[in-house]
């Protein structure tokens, strides 16, 4: 199966570089459910992240009972071009195959670029647990019926654990993909959901800050999900696709989720994307 997602990116590629990939050269960091490997120097910010992220894989695996082999990357620059194969910007997080998650070990110009005095490291942090999200959908083979629909589920889980474990750093989540929402889309090429699903990778790899405001209105979504429908949500989704194993068209999936109780996702496809509140 070809796949890989950025912020996710749903991609080709070549699974014998990465497979088996050495990664001697890197720090490690041994959890329970996974490794984590570090671009020397960055031990301190690799031990934040995978300390996050294996509180948000209990939480997930609890919500979903579901374990997903994972390998959580944190590089710097040249360790990015040398373990990522995927040719995505400096910072734009993913999940490389059907194992490895990458993120970036320090702050970077796109990062820097969605605000002219400071950067979103804070955010950008947080995505680990995006991508940690594409493992379990992946891994357990759930048919989210559309790329765009496996995005926003990844932020469902990310918003529910943050609002759900810790609340504290739901500022950090929420702030970035306001400020981005508010400052209108005159510069952005794409908008449509349609137009996201037929060049979805074009737009990750061509057009980086255009996918974050795609990413920036997922996120808005999830949070206005999870306020409405609180943190079984996601779980409900996840249960009702797993017993539609089938890539439906677009008039039999809207029943489909006016039938799964399923509604807020209808809303928010016909309002796109002025769903917000
Ligand atoms: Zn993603």
């Amino acid at each position: 199966m070809k796949s890989s997602f950025l912020f996710c990116l749903l991609g080709t590629l070549i699974t014998s570089s990465i497979f088996g990939q050495d990664y001697s050269k890197l720090g490690k960091l041994t959890k329970k459910e996974f490794n984590v490997y570090y671009s020397k120097g960055y031990e301190s910010k690799a031990t934040t992240i995978a300390n996050r992220v294996h509180l948000a894989y209990q939480y997930y695996h609890q919500l979903l009972s579901f374990q997903p082999d994972v390998d959580v990357l944190v590089l710097n620059e040249n360790d990015w071009a040398r373990y990522s194969n995927q040719k995505l910007v400096y910072g734009m997080p993913h999940y490389d195959d059907k194992k490895t998650l990458i993120v970036a070990a320090h702050d970077n110009p796109f990062w820097k670029s969605f605000h002219p005095e400071r950067s979103m490291e804070d955010f950008f942090e947080l995505l680990a647990l995006h991508e940690l999200a594409h493992a379990f959908h992946m891994q357990a083979a759930i048919q989210l019926q559309r790329k765009w629909m496996a995005e926003l589920y990844c932020n469902l889980l990310l918003h529910t654990y943050i609002a759900e474990k810790e609340p504290e750093s739901l500022p950090a989540l929420t702030t970035f993909p306001k400020m981005v929402i508010a400052a209108g889309t005159s510069e952005y090429p794409y908008t449509g959901l349609d137009e996201l699903e037929n060049n979805y990778e074009k737009i990750g790899r061509e057009f980086p800050k255009n996918y974050g405001w795609y990413q920036s209105n997922w996120h808005a979504a999830a949070g206005k999900f999870y306020d409405e429908k609180g943190p079984l949500f996601a779980q409900k989704i996840w249960i009702a696709c797993q017993q539609q194993p089938n890539r439906l068209a677009d008039p039999a999936w809207k029943n489909w989720l006016r039938s799964n109780d399923l509604l807020p996702i209808l809303k928010m496809m016909e309002s796109w994307p002025d769903f917000g509140p």
